[in-house]
């Protein structure tokens, strides 16, 4: 069967393989534990249901303007001005199917062939493929010290005269890690002065914990014209729990949202306006849900930080913000990949490899679960892999022997 070249060469996203994984794993009754979800647990806020359900009951179920529903622009215009302390006209916003949806049109628009786009590792899975489906080409700037924070000069030496864009993730996927004010101020000076886009994913600004602040690249933004490249990628999946209703967006300047438009007129039309009507809920309602998600996830994090620190040879750097973070397991197996699998056979525990985030020698864990999953996953890790845990352990209701070295 004829498969065009490109099609071939993008990999599948990483932690949706997990994912399916331990689906069926589940399914066929296995007790699995996933600590490979991408997804908060919680419900979707009340707001967000009522809506989407009241514009369902209408039955006038149509097509909505590509950029979105009048509704929900002005929702992510208020958004935007409460968050971010940012005023932007309806012309500067585009709702999408999900964020994802959002940063690949965004790369549709602003990437000609071999163009490069700078991914700081470690990185969102998505980044890479993504900007190979618009044929450019991604460069990852690695922390030279292994630390999951870049510093000006790993970026630097990564940006050349074909970059068009960088792309910046804090608080990030997968490390947890939020990236300091002084480096968010220094990239949107670098970026202004030599004229790239400064994409900011902040898909997970609002979950960061120890009263910290995933800081705006709006406040140290000097140019505030129309030619401003600086553009803000945000959701409702993860601070709202809404992962399934795909509801994203970008902030942007005028053309490059127009021109956005003009993509996403000829893909999607539009999201849908049942999700679009819950997304403007979300926006709009009470927001107490966010703050209660945070909360959780910080607790789940120093749990999880307990949990790991009891673990011989491991290291974590303690993530501030998301609901992952990014443990080193090195010094039990190099290859990540055959670790993830060992961990999935042995131990039923699902997690996903860290090369496939540009950290190789680590695993990306997720505290989004429960509790009780939060502990027994740690504990059936290191049954499997630490000698000195004890040698039985119970998984499900089967009692399981290490035998192995
Ligand atoms: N950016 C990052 C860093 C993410 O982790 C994700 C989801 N895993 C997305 C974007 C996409 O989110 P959405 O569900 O809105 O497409």
């Amino acid at each position: 069967m004829s498969i065009s070249q490109l099609a071939r060469e993008i990999k599948e996203s990483a932690t949706l393989v997990m994912a399916e994984k331990a689906r069926i794993l589940r399914e066929k009754g296995e007790p699995v534990i996933t600590m490979a979800a991408g997804e908060p647990k919680s419900k979707a806020p009340i707001d967000a249901i009522l809506a989407c359900a009241s514009k369902l009951n209408e039955g006038d179920v149509r097509y909505t303007p590509t950029e979105g529903t009048p509704a929900l622009v002005k929702a992510i215009i208020r958004y935007t001005e409460d968050n971010y302390n940012k005023v932007v006209g309806p012309e500067h916003v585009m709702a999408t199917a999900g964020a994802k949806q959002a940063i690949y049109n965004l790369m549709m628009t602003i990437i000609n062939p071999q163009d490069e786009v700078v991914i700081l590792a470690p990185y969102w899975v998505s980044y890479p493929e993504i900007v190979k489906m618009v044929y450019g080409i991604p460069v990852i700037a690695t922390p030279e010290d292994g630390r999951f924070v870049p510093r000006m000069e790993d970026i630097t030496r990564a940006v050349g005269s074909y970059t068009k864009a960088i792309i910046v993730n804090s608080p990030n996927n997968p490390s947890g890690a939020v990236y300091p004010p002084d480096l968010i101020g220094e990239l949107v000076a670098f970026c202004e002065k030599k004229k790239i886009y400064l994409i900011m994913d902040d898909i997970y600004h609002k979950l960061v914990f120890d009263g910290k602040k995933a800081v705006s690249a709006y406040d140290y933004a000097k140019d505030d014209s129309e030619n401003s490249r600086l553009i803000v990628i945000n959701g409702v999946s993860k601070s709202y729990a809404m992962t399934g209703f795909r509801i994203g967006w970008v902030v942007a300047n005028k053309k490059v949202t127009a021109t956005m438009v003009k993509v996403a007129s000829q893909n999607t039309t539009c999201p849908s306006v049942l999700l679009q009507a819950a997304a403007a809920g979300a926006l709009n309602g009470i927001q107490s849900g966010v703050e209660g998600l945070r909360l959780t996830l910080e607790n789940n994090r120093n749990v999880m930080m307990t949990e790991l620190s009891a673990f011989n040879g491991v290291t974590c750097i303690p993530p501030d913000g998301t609901f992952y973070c990014l443990p080193d397991f090195s010094a039990y197996e190099k290859d990540d990949i055959k670790l993830a699998n060992f961990l999935l056979e042995k131990a039923l525990v699902v997690t996903v490899p860290g090369s496939e985030f540009g950290a190789p020698g680590h695993l990306r864990l997720t505290y989004c679960g429960t509790i009780k999953e939060i502990t027994e996953g740690v504990a059936r890790i290191k049954w499997a892999l630490d000698p000195e845990s004890p040698n039985e352990i119970y998984i499900g209701d089967r009692k399981c022997r290490r035998d192995w070295k």
